[in-house]
């Protein structure tokens, strides 16, 4: 384990399981913004060191790179846990699909047990996949899902909901106040190129001018959310007096097919892209869209950027990131990373094991 230590260690503290990834930076930003002492921890797998540089000079923020799947260390605590460790698209959770169920199940045993001890308040990040392909539209919290067991997204939708029945066994058991998310698709700037995503496909695709991927007809639906709303609903989530008592969905609810969006990133990039159809993957859910009566009722949230409106910059992200004169080669991290990812924070002497 590598630890990079916070220089200042006063004020509340916050623990962002997978704080290098995509939105698990973003949040890392936020919580510091607001104040807070934030501890990322990540393995990164498919996070990376480069989402961090915006930190790495903040004093309230350190990192630890960790494998949520081996237990924390027992001086680790936290006033709020924020457990987003787990690869989110389906080619990098599908890669290693024991590893996925892993970090999912035990990752998230690992961090309940730190918001335990701590007296914090835990957020787990759950997913529409949960779902998922529905019978029900949109998806409301009362709805159990369609999840094929043995399909090759298991690994992830059923590790998922596994770690959900753990999260509400912890809730029942008074071991800790524990808040889930249920987060439907979500894009903006830190994306990584390789994802395999839909919007990072797309994009990059018409960037470069290669054909726009669309898998079966493309008439298949998914809501997408701004990071920054994403964020705000995590936050105001793990900041609401009363506990939920049970899920809540965070999403856009704005539904979109893909060939839309297809059409959307055409027009935005300039692209004179072509389509090339390939084969719909096994279990791709045909319809998704969140219902967020919950979140809205008791979160006071709902989402502000619609989709025409965090396209452009996420366009400008992998723009400068594709672009040859300005190469960025952090945001390519390989698949096993080693440790000392961040030289500009200072390694404690002794790292914590
Ligand atoms: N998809 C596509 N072309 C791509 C990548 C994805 O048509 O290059 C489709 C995929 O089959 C799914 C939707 O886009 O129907 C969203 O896929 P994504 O991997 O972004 O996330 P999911 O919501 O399936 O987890």
């Amino acid at each position: 384990m590598t630890v990079h230590s916070a220089k200042d260690t006063a004020g509340p503290t916050a623990l962002v399981a997978g704080g290098a990834g995509f939105l698990g930076s973003h949040l890392c930003e936020a919580l510091v913004r607001k104040g807070w002492r934030v501890i990322a921890l990540d393995n990164l797998q498919t996070g990376s060191a480069s989402n961090l540089a915006r930190l790495a000079r903040e004093p309230r923020f350190s990192f630890i790179e960790h494998d949520v799947c081996d237990p924390l260390p027992s001086d680790v605590m936290a006033d709020r846990v924020f457990n987003l460790a787990c690869a989110a698209s389906p080619p990098r959770y599908q890669a290693d699909p024991i590893h996925t169920m892993m970090t999912s199940v035990n990752g998230t045993r690992h961090l309940l047990d730190v918001a335990a001890r701590s007296g914090g308040v835990f957020v787990q990040a759950s997913t529409s996949e949960v779902y998922g392909d529905p019978e029900q539209h949109p998806q409301r919290e009362d709805y159990w899902g369609n999840v094929n067991t043995t399909g090759p997204r298991a690994c992830y939708d059923e590790g998922k909901r596994a770690a959900e029945a753990l999260c509400f066994d912890y809730l029942r058991l008074g071991r800790a106040d524990v808040r889930v998310a249920r987060i439907f698709n979500t894009y903006g700037p830190r994306m990584q190129p390789d994802d395999g995503r839909i919007v990072s496909n797309l994009i990059c695709q018409a960037l470069s001018g290669q054909p726009l991927t669309i898998y079966g007809t493309g008439e298949q639906t998914r809501s997408f959310c701004y990071v920054s709303d994403m964020v705000e609903g995590l936050w105001r989530l793990s900041d609401v007096a009363d506990n939920p008592g049970g899920p809540v969905n965070l999403g856009n609810p704005g539904e979109f097919t893909i060939n839309a969006l297809a059409a959307m990133v055409t027009a935005m990039t300039r692209a004179g892209s072509t389509v090339v159809h390939q084969p719909l993957p096994v279990d791709d859910p045909r319809r998704r869209r969140p219902d967020i009566g919950r979140a809205e009722a008791l979160l006071g949230w709902t989402p502000k950027v619609q989709l025409a409106k965090g396209l452009p910059p996420t366009i400008a992200w992998f723009d400068k990131l594709l672009a040859p004169a300005n190469p960025a080669p952090a945001a390519l991290p390989p698949k096993r990373p080693r440790a000392g990812r961040l030289p500009a924070l200072a390694v404690a002497p002794a790292a914590k094991a």
